[in-house]
């Protein structure tokens, strides 16, 4: 983020004589308390200062890098999770092709009876499935879905880039979120896909601007 002349002139009033209170940031500046609330406003958000009742502000000592890398650390998977899409392990490809378009997702989850996550179907696994010469409402999901224990999870309490991480070693596009719990079987409750992480990166830019 690039600081106005004003913005790098209260850094450095700040750092020399902190605390300090914004009306004597003002005086010494030649402005008003008014004038300066914007900026103080903006450098307190971003993390530059921080602001304490009846003491007034002080500099953090941190660079912009390591307040991004402070946010980043706080995006956890539940805050960013979209839901997820599924179809039963016995649908048939047809159905999750149907299911896709409808959903307009690129993956689909499959579950069984009892709505535990059993695989994951693709865009690929189902061009796979079509170039056969087996017709699509005769082949059941659980035939071509990639399946446990080979399905890549995250978990609601993770952070975001841990589960980012995983999308590039995997080199998949999504990743379900499953429920941490002590039953057997796994309940999926989100989804993390590569657009989940492409919203987050531009949230992440516009706060940093903000
Ligand atoms: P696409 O088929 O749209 O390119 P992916 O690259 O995610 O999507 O899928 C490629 C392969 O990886 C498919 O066979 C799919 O079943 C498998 N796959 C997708 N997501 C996962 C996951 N979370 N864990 C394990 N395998 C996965």
């Amino acid at each position: 983020m690039d600081l106005s002349k004003r913005q790098q002139q209260i850094i450095a009033i700040v750092k020399e004589a902190g605390p300090i209170t914004g009306e004597q940031i003002a005086e010494r500046l030649n402005l008003t308390r008014a004038t300066l609330r914007p900026d103080l406003a903006i450098l307190t958000m971003v993390g530059f200062l921080d602001a304490r009742p009846r003491v007034g502000y002080f500099y953090t000592g941190k660079t912009g890098s390591e307040i991004i890398t402070e946010k980043l650390m706080k995006y956890k998977v539940e805050t960013f999770q979209s839901m997820p899409i599924v179809v039963k392990e016995d649908d048939s490809a047809y159905d999750a092709i149907s299911a896709m378009f409808l959903s307009d997702v690129g993956t689909l989850f499959a579950v069984d009876q009892d709505n535990n996550l059993v695989g994951v179907v693709s865009r690929k696994d189902l061009l796979r499935a079509s170039i056969g010469n087996q017709g699509l409402q005769d082949i059941p999901v659980h035939i071509i879905m990639t399946r446990m224990p080979n399905v890549a999870v995250c978990y609601p309490d993770e952070l975001l880039v841990e589960a980012a991480n995983r999308l590039i070693d995997k080199q998949i596009d999504s990743l379900p979120v499953i429920e941490r719990s002590n039953e057997t079987g796994a309940k999926v409750v989100g989804r993390i896909t590569k657009t989940t992480i492409t919203k987050a990166f531009v949230e992440l830019a516009r706060n940093e601007l903000m």
